[in-house]
């Protein structure tokens, strides 16, 4: 391959690229895609705008970053060390929008299935595939 740009730029552009296309919810849903699975852009608004729906099975993935979602016993569930207390309320928060999300999206009758960010990026190849095997089961999330 022939180098048209420096080093610098090549290095900018390597990272803009990553930047977009390793979006876990990216991946995902184009992995689930080459698998098959057919999803519709989410028109209707669901409850915590769900990353991946597919509407003729009437379930949603939800990709889960483990530091903003507090992936429980999770590694990369963190808590900064300053400003405590703003955290705390800050996770809180989120803990409960995303409890009432599932809970309004389970009552419209969709199922629902968590994928967490540290599963993307340990297996991801696993992750999809848990992900499809539960989708052709259509059952709910344990
Ligand atoms: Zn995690």
């Amino acid at each position: 391959m022939i180098d048209v740009v420096d080093a610098a730029t090549r290095s900018r552009m390597m990272s803009g690229i990553r930047g977009k296309n390793t979006q876990p919810e990216v991946r995902l849903r184009s992995a689930l895609h080459r698998r098959g699975f057919r999803f519709r852009v989410n028109k209707v608004g669901l409850p915590g705008r769900p990353d991946i729906v597919l509407a003729s099975r009437r379930a949603v993935v939800l990709v889960h970053g483990c530091f903003w979602h507090r992936h429980d016993g999770c590694r990369f569930t963190t808590t900064p060390a300053t400003r405590r207390r703003f955290w705390t309320e800050k996770f809180g928060q989120n803990i409960e929008r995303d409890a009432r999300n599932l809970k309004e999206l389970e009552a419209l009758g969709w199922r629902v299935w968590i994928v967490w960010e540290c599963e993307i990026r340990k297996d991801f190849e696993d992750a999809v595939d848990r992900v499809a095997r539960w989708l052709d089961r259509g059952k709910s999330t344990p």
